[in-house]
C-alpha cells in the first residue's frame, strides 16, 4: 500500500503527458480516484499524496467511508448506478453523482438536498455504443433530460459521464460532440457550467483526454487490482 503515493504520482505524470500531447493544460483535467472496495487506509494514503476527489461505486460502502472520514476536506462522487430507494443517504453524503441516466433520480436528488448543502453536481451517463446494456441514457432522451433537470433548484447538471465498451474510443469523441451539440440547441445550458466531461479509466485515459475529458475515473493505476466484489 505504500506504493499509493507512487502510483499517484505516475497516472498524474500520464495525464500531463497526454494533455501536452494534444496541446491542453492538465490543470483542466481532474483526476478522480476511484476507491470502490479500497480500504480507508488507503484513502487516507491517497490523502495524505494530495488526492482530493474520490469516486465510488456502492452507496453502502461509500457512506461508511464518507463517514470515517468526515474530517478530511474530501470531495466525494458517486460513480455507480443509483436505486430511487438509495437517493436520500446520497443527497446527504456526496458532493457529485455521474451516473444520472432517468430524471425521477434526478428529481429525488433535488428534492432530498438539504439546503444547508450546496446544490448537488450531477452528470448525465450517457449509453452511447452499447444499445443492449441497461446503464445510461440512449442518446435520443438525451435533450429531453438535459432540459428536464437544469430548473431543478437543489442540483446543478454539469455534464456527462460515459464508460464506453473496451476499445471503443471513438465514444470519447463522440461525447465531447455530443456536449457541443446540446450547447448549441438548448440556449438556458450555460457552456462553463455544463464542463464536465466524465470519461476515461486507467487502461483509456490518454485517449479521453485527447477527446476532451475534463474528469479522468482512476482505480486500478492508483490502487492496485481489485480483489473483491461488492454486490448490493
Ligand atoms: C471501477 C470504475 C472505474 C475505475 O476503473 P479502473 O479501470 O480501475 O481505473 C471508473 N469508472 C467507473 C464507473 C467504475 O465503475
Amino acid at each position: 500500500m505504500q506504493d499509493i503515493s507512487h502510483h499517484l504520482q505516475a497516472v498524474l505524470r500520464r495525464m500531463a503527458i497526454a494533455s501536452s500531447q494534444v496541446g491542453r493544460d492538465a490543470a483542466d483535467i481532474q483526476l478522480l480516484a476511484v476507491s470502490k472496495t479500497m480500504p480507508i487506509a488507503a484513502i487516507v494514503e491517497a490523502y495524505e499524496a494530495g488526492q482530493r476527489h474520490f469516486g465510488e461505486n456502492y452507496v453502502q460502502e461509500a457512506v461508511e467511508k464518507i463517514n470515517a472520514l468526515a474530517d478530511l476536506p474530501l470531495t466525494w462522487h458517486l460513480i455507480g448506478p443509483l436505486q430511487s430507494n438509495k437517493t436520500a443517504v446520497v443527497a446527504a453524503h456526496f458532493h457529485w453523482v455521474h451516473s444520472i441516466e432517468r430524471l425521477k433520480i434526478a428529481q429525488r436528488l433535488s428534492a432530498q438536498r438539504a439546503t444547508d448543502l450546496p446544490p448537488l453536481n450531477l452528470c448525465i451517463q450517457v449509453n452511447i455504443d452499447d444499445e443492449d446494456s441497461k446503464s445510461g441514457c440512449h442518446v435520443s432522451d438525451i435533450e429531453a433530460l438535459v432540459k428536464a433537470i437544469l430548473p431543478l433548484p437543489r442540483v446543478i447538471l454539469r455534464g456527462l459521464m460515459i464508460i464506453p465498451k473496451a476499445g471503443n474510443e471513438v465514444a470519447f469523441q463522440q461525447l465531447t460532440a455530443l456536449r457541443q451539440h446540446l450547447l448549441a440547441t438548448i440556449p438556458t445550458l450555460d457552456a462553463a457550467v455544463f464542463d464536465t466531461l466524465s470519461m476515461g479509466m486507467s487502461a483509456d485515459m490518454e485517449a479521453a483526454i485527447a477527446a476532451g475529458s475534463t474528469m479522468v475515473r482512476v482505480g486500478t493505476a492508483i490502487f492496485g487490482q481489485r480483489k473483491q466484489q461488492i454486490l448490493e
